[in-house]
């Protein structure tokens, strides 16, 4: 996931929890607020209807004009009266006065209340379930109110309850049921609809949702947008010019007069790429100097070396030369220079046979061989030399490969050979190892002679390098090798093992099939070239 994409879920998660804590306090405040008030209200409410009821009380009962509707109640004491006219009034007492209120403040859908008993005088005031546990509690707890919110077939509502006493002004009324001052007669019931404050809270829910996810999108897409300009776009483009760097320069920074930290990068960048190119060019023209310092000692090197290898045979092929045109006649001369001039031309075609395998750039033949079997013919070949020396061999190779048999041969009789020297007169031990991998094999092969110096070791596959006196060593035999090796496509390692000798090893390709048709890599590059 790109870093973008990170950030914004980070931010919009953030956002999210953020918003939803906010919602869940909210609307916990907002239901506890509107709930709040409206217990409020029932307790205003059941105040003003107590007030009523205490005047209606203290006035004895009240008489209205007796119409239609308003009927004598046979459940009162003198339920209606006369005057001299003969107009007809009907009492009302707290209770019905309480009841008569409730019906118009219902009629308006504000509220409804009642007086309620758990000993009615009149059935219409039979307590409901609400009222009934309601009036127990408080007759058995003391409870000075009881609160619950119910719902209903018209929503939820408010259900309040509160005890009514009797107090002196009801005395009038019911002492003769048994009540004294202080009892309690009943309790008044106030139900307030909340439909209203659900369906408020509903609709404030509903725009703090949409509020929240608009502010979501809005910031999420803000800060989409702040990033890919001012973060991932130049990143971008910083990374690219870093990747087409040094094939296409590095692109000088616009001038900015406020600078952010991606256009301190972009100049820090701007001024690595500057330095590396001043070094790129130091380094690149000290190497044409050591290249061309190498090449010069190389020649050097190879020409004294040629000159050495072929003069010292030409002088003694020259001295045998003159001794003979002095005498050309004397067979004693002819018979005791004539194998020195041999071994003098042997020797200059031996050296030139090295050299033209060191150059050599013929196509390699490539057959498939039984590779331990070439080794072993190889120290047989070396057998003469090897009377004081322990010769170990350990060829684990069960299968045949494809390799050049006379490149094998050379290499592995050349570093034969120099380990017998190295281990000389005195004898030792000479250990030759094979092995197979996967797609490399494996050719060891180690003496117990003095090993090799360290200090010269960068310099023994050179030509002619050789520490070997004058007729020993030409300095070609590893150099062969090592050009021999790696034209099979393998490597020749040189080394020390422990202290107590040479050790050198050869890889080669692990090919089981030859390729029908071998070239050389030269040949090989010279085609691709073309
Ligand atoms: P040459 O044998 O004619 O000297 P090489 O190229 O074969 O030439 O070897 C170069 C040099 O590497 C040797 O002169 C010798 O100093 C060093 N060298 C090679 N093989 C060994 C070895 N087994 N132990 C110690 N030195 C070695």
């Amino acid at each position: 996931m790109k870093v973008q994409g990170k950030f914004i879920v980070a931010i919009g998660a953030i956002l999210l929890l953020s918003y939803g804590l906010l919602f869940l306090y909210s609307s916990n405040r907002q239901h506890d607020l509107i709930y709040g008030q409206a217990e409020q209200q029932a307790r205003m409410l059941h105040r003003q209807v107590l007030l009523t009821r205490q005047w209606v009380a203290d006035h004895h009962g009240v008489y209205v004009i007796q119409t239609k509707r308003d009927q004598p109640n046979p459940f009162l004491d003198a339920p209606a009266i006369q005057d001299s006219t003969g107009q007809a009034y009907v009492k009302r007492n707290p209770a019905m006065v309480t009841r008569e209120l409730s019906e118009y403040a219902s009629r308006d859908g504000w509220c409804k209340f009642r007086v309620t008993s758990l000993k009615p005088i009149n059935p219409a005031n039979t307590p409901d379930a609400f009222e009934r546990a309601g009036l127990k509690r408080i007759e058995e707890n003391g409870e000075k109110e009881i609160i619950a919110i119910e719902n209903g077939p018209q929503g939820r509502t408010l259900r309040y309850i509160a005890p009514l006493k009797i107090e002196a002004s009801c005395l009038g009324c019911h002492a003769r049921h048994g009540y004294k001052l202080g009892d309690i007669r009943g309790g008044l019931s106030i139900t307030i609809p909340i439909g209203w404050a659900d369906e408020m809270i509903t609709e404030n829910t509903h725009s703090i949702i949409l509020y929240a996810l608009f502010s979501i999108m809005l910031v999420t897409a803000t800060i989409s947008w702040l990033f890919s300009t001012l973060v991932s776009r130049p990143l971008a483009q910083l990374t690219s010019a870093m990747d087409r760097y040094p094939d296409q320069p590095v692109p000088k920074p616009r001038h900015k007069l406020v600078k952010d930290e991606i256009d301190t990068i972009n100049d820090t960048f701007y001024d690595l790429s500057r330095r590396l190119d001043v070094s790129r060019t130091a380094l690149d023209n000290a190497k044409k100097q050591a290249f061309q310092n190498e090449k010069m000692a190389a020649l050097g090197l190879l020409t004294s070396g040629i000159a050495h290898e072929i003069n010292n045979p030409l002088g003694g092929l020259l001295n045998c030369v003159k001794a003979l045109e002095k005498e050309p006649d004397n067979p004693q001369l002819v018979k005791r220079y004539l194998p020195l001039i041999d071994k003098g031309l042997r020797r200059i075609e031996h050296t030139m046979h090295q050299l033209l395998n060191f150059g050599r750039n013929t196509p390699l033949e490539l057959e498939k061989i039984d590779v331990d079997q070439v080794i072993q013919e190889c120290f047989e070949l070396l057998g003469y030399r090897l009377q004081k020396i322990n010769l170990q061999l350990e060829l684990s190779l069960q299968e045949k490969y494809c390799i050049d048999i006379e490149a094998l041969r050379q290499t592995i009789v050349n570093i034969g050979l120099n380990a017998i020297q190295a281990i000389g007169e005195a004898g030792g031990t000479l250990q030759v190892w094979s092995s197979a991998g996967d797609d490399r094999i494996t050719i060891r092969i180690q003496d117990t002679g003095p090993g090799i110096p360290p200090e010269i070791l960068d310099k023994i596959f050179d030509p002619f390098f050789t520490t070997k006196d004058v007729g020993v060593g030409t300095g070609l035999g590893l150099a062969v090798s090592f050009a021999q090796v790696e034209k099979m496509g393998g490597t020749l390692i040189a080394g020390n093992w422990a202290d107590q000798g040479a050790t050198f090893t050869i890889t080669l390709p692990a090919n089981r099939n030859c390729p029908l048709e071998t070239l050389s890599s030269n040949e090989t590059e010279m085609d691709t070239l073309s």
